[in-house]
């Protein structure tokens, strides 16, 4: 069974690595971005309600992005386990994760911190164009980063749950070390 928490700053490849992992290992890849962009796409009561969180690279509340989690965990397809990727990002987050896997017989998770500096994935935003892959609100989202999501390495790092690896490697490398450490 494999609970995976992908801790990282935008661009350091948590979405790339998630997708693939969870592919290989057949588990559902549970990014809160994604699910909102589509939300934002479909303009659903949800994406109307976070767009203008995430067009400003600020977060949205905890309690739509919780909600959203919630409802994902208890689906059939997450029994055999997931991979969150994007959440949680702030302490509170990871508080009510920690409470809502207790609640659910859904522990053991481990946190994979995917790690780069800042040029490195400042150029990659930059090339990956999303919408809100713009120089300003790329700043912003790293600027959240650092204040809300950095402090959670060392709130599961004091668990001894966290694993760091390198993400400026390529992809290949990464996915391999990945792999690798995950069936030890
Ligand atoms: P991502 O695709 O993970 O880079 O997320 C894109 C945007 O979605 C973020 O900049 C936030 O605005 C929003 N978002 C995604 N996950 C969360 C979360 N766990 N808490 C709050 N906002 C989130």
């Amino acid at each position: 069974m494999t609970r995976l928490i992908f801790l990282g700053p935008p661009g350091a490849g948590k979405g790339t690595q998630a997708q693939v992992l969870a592919k290989h290992l057949r588990i559902s890849h549970i990014s809160t971005g994604e699910i909102l962009r589509q939300a934002m796409k479909e303009q659903t009561p949800l994406g109307i309600k976070a767009q203008s969180y995430v067009d400003s690279g600020e977060l949205v509340p905890d309690q739509l992005v919780q909600d959203l989690v919630e409802e994902r965990l208890s689906q059939p397809d997450s029994v055999s386990g997931w991979i969150l990727d994007g959440f949680p990002r702030k302490v509170t987050q990871a508080a009510f994760l920690e409470e809502l896997l207790a609640k659910t017989d859904q522990g053991g998770e481990r946190v994979v911190n995917l790690d780069a500096p800042d040029e490195v994935v400042i150029a990659r935003l930059l090339a990956r164009g999303r919408k809100d892959d713009t120089e300003e609100v790329i700043r912003r989202r790293l600027e959240v980063y650092r204040n809300e999501t950095a402090p959670l390495i060392d709130y599961y790092g004091k668990r001894e749950r966290l694993l760091t690896i390198n993400g400026n490697q390529s992809q290949e490398e990464v996915t391999a070390e990945l792999k690798h450490i995950l069936a030890s």
